[in-house]
């Protein structure tokens, strides 16, 4: 049986409010992004500032042996002490800044002074990354422990970050420390001079004093 009345069409007006408010919505996300977007991009697009006089990243007056070899990757400096253990050496901010990573990068393994041949880890291990302003960088790698510092803290040019390890993918207790500007790697600067390690063609190696006295 039918009444004779055709179905009720369903009113336009909610269906119209509802269209608009998605819109809205819709709109105001497009801002959000584009915001979103210019906040993350925008510093990328500024040229990098001059460069900070950055330090050796290890004690005042000691002499360390900056070397790299084929595979190693080009900017990449691997700091090993000419003189005593390598284990447990104070590992110094080359520069103030501000940490932004301190934490671990691929896995620690399980390599320490107790052990120093037991299992390697991956990655960089223990690591420190200070954002020196400007779009400046500096990354310290192979950390023996937790770093002595958190994210967000402020340090200070000669201040302690962490200790000399093997954490990571290490053959031997060292450092590996890289300064970058922007997104490049560039050859590491120490006390206003370029270290020579500029590429990874070959094993090489320069020897630095560290004028990273406070
Ligand atoms: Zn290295």
């Amino acid at each position: 049986m039918t009444t004779g009345h055709p179905p009720r069409p369903r009113s336009h007006r909610p269906r119209t409010r509802r269209s608009r408010l998605l819109l809205t919505v819709l709109a105001l996300g497009a801002v959000a992004a584009l915001v979103a977007v210019a906040v993350v991009v925008v510093p990328f697009l500024r040229p990098p500032g001059p460069r900070p006089l950055f330090q050796l990243p290890v004690a005042c007056g000691e002499t360390w042996q900056l070397g790299t070899y084929p595979g190693h990757d080009d900017y990449d400096v691997d700091l090993f002490p000419i003189e005593g253990e390598a284990w447990g050496r104070p590992v110094l901010a080359s520069y103030g800044g501000t940490v932004t990573v301190a934490g671990v990068n691929g896995s620690v393994g399980g390599r320490t002074p107790d052990d120093p041949d037991g299992p390697r880890g991956r990655g960089g291990g223990y690591w420190v990354k200070i954002d020196h302003g400007g779009r400046w960088e500096t990354q310290y790698l192979h950390l023996l422990e937790a770093p002595l510092v958190e994210v967000g803290q402020r340090v200070e040019q000669g201040e302690q970050i962490g200790k000399v390890g093997s954490t990571g993918n290490s053959g031997a207790p060292h450092l590996h420390y890289e300064q970058r500007r922007g997104w490049e790697k560039v050859e590491a600067h120490f006390d206003g001079q370029p270290s020579g390690i500029t590429h990874d063609d070959t094993e090489y190696t320069v020897r630095r004093t560290s004028n990273n006295c406070v």
